[in-house]
């Protein structure tokens, strides 16, 4: 019976396809840049009355940033919710003179759509939205309720976003959640991932004499370049290990089912050997090992180190200052704040309290069962709409907000969307194919009908 009601949303999906892409269109003509604070608000204005005009109950939170965050809530026929969370800024268009068409100026060439943001993220966003309008038309109302949580600085680390979390709590109560984004790979399966790692971001000041000096000075004046890489080499050693004590401490093991996931997970390592032009990956890890290290520890990455004179030639300066920026990937149960206070804490045991410690940025690792029940209904759902099994990752190397929904809200969590491998997003000439938007709005549309009737199999 789910099946003959799904063709008929499929049909209205393909009858709409045109219109969908029209919304887009318009969506990705409206910049939205949160890094400049460009368009947010008429985006969030222009989206928020697109909600509305399908029903919702759409609310803007104000936030410390020019982009509001909406919450839009549409009352649905059975007793469950599910939520579906967005955003709707985008990352600057530069560098500009590579875009082969203008990046606010959306084009479909060979199949595909250009254009900032086609991507990531309001592809996704016009994706669940063409998809619950397929849905309640042959339905006459939402098998379920819908909640969207649109935020309008992710790209920019979401400030605000935890804050709208503590305050709405209560109200933000959801079965599940479908997460901003997914991509298909080239063997045609959509890749989902039901966590992401989190982030500690510092940057490291190390400070000599109030000037340059010339470098023969170096018998008696202390050098911060020195300084710095010895504090440096106190944090990770050649091993590859993490040294600052209590790193390590709450890190979480993978579950066996995240085990059993990672073992069906393709990843072809010759590819990203020939890709990255390495001999060898960090530790000779290789096979499952290589998965587990990828996707379940954290990291320590140098991410830039900078003193004295780097230019042509020779120049002999004791450099008055030496700056590094780093960052930690953390990986459940780990804690930004945490990590921050053990590097501190570290440095100063080791003799370099007077290097200055600065906090860029902190994210919680976020994670969910990879077999929740709404991430099983997705995976069933995928299926069906691309032919293939998808791929089924437990946890992503990258970081994102995903904590506030899947841990603290207790909302199970799972991502899925309508890119491709080579989708490009925050780069120049972002783009999706026109297939996959159709099966990805389809994607969605049997999410929230198998969902709501909890059909898993
Ligand atoms: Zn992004």
């Amino acid at each position: 019976m789910v099946s003959l009601t799904l063709q008929k949303v499929f049909s209205v999906i393909d009858r709409d396809l045109n219109s969908s892409i029209k919304l887009l269109k318009d969506f990705v003509a409206q910049p939205s840049v949160c890094a400049t604070g460009e368009g947010v608000r008429d985006m969030a204005h222009m989206l928020g009355e697109v909600l509305k005009e399908l029903g919702f109950n759409v609310s803007y939170h104000e936030t410390p940033t020019k982009a509001p965050i909406i919450h839009a809530v549409l009352k649905g026929k059975g007793e469950k919710t599910l939520m579906f969370y967005n955003h709707y800024d985008v990352q600057p268009p530069d560098p500009l003179s590579e875009w082969e068409s203008p990046p606010f100026e959306p084009v479909v060439r060979d199949g595909k759509l250009f254009g900032r943001g086609v991507n990531d993220n309001k592809g996704n966003i016009v994706a669940r939205i063409a998809a619950l309008k397929a849905v309640t038309e042959v339905f006459g109302e939402s098998p379920l309720t819908v909640r969207f949580v649109i935020e309008g600085d992710e790209e920019c680390s979401s400030r605000g976003f935890s804050g709208f979390i503590d305050e709405c709590r209560e109200e933000l109560r959801a079965d599940g959640c479908i997460w901003e984004s997914g991509y298909v790979d080239k063997d045609g399966r959509l890749q989902m991932y039901a966590g992401m790692k989190g982030i500690l971001y510092v940057e490291l000041v190390a400070r000599g004499a109030e000037r340059d000096l010339h470098s023969s000075m170096g018998t008696i004046i202390p050098n911060p370049a020195w300084r710095l890489v010895w504090a440096l080499s106190t944090i990770k050693g050649p091993d590859e290990k993490v040294l600052i004590e209590g790193f390590y401490d709450d890190v979480a093991d993978p579950a066996p089912e995240d085990i059993r996931a990672l073992e069906e997970v393709p990843f072809d390592e010759e590819f990203l050997k020939d890709l990255t032009g390495v001999k060898e990956f960090t530790k000779k890890a290789t096979g499952l090992q290589l998965k587990i290290e990828h996707f379940f520890k954290p990291t320590a990455t140098i991410d830039g180190l900078v003193s004295g004179y780097i230019g042509e030639g020779s120049k002999t300066v004791l450099p008055s200052r030496a700056v590094a920026k780093l960052d930690f990937r953390l990986v459940p149960n780990q804690d930004p704040h945490d990590i921050f206070e053990k590097l501190r804490q570290h440095l100063a045991r080791h003799g370099f309290s007077d290097i200055e410690v600065k906090l860029l940025g902190a994210e919680h690792p976020g994670k969910s069962p990879i077999n929740s029940e709404i991430a099983e209904v997705a995976a069933k759902a995928a299926e069906r709409v691309y032919e293939k099994p998808p791929v089924l990752l437990p946890m992503t190397a990258g970081s994102g907000p995903f904590y506030h929904v899947a841990n603290k809200l207790g909302v199970p969590t799972i991502s899925a969307g309508i890119g491709y491998y080579d989708s490009k997003a925050h780069a120049p000439n972002e783009n999706i194919r026109i297939e996959d938007f159709r099966k990805g709005i389809k994607h969605m549309a049997a999410v929230i009908c198998m969902f709501a009737e909890s059909r898993v199999s």
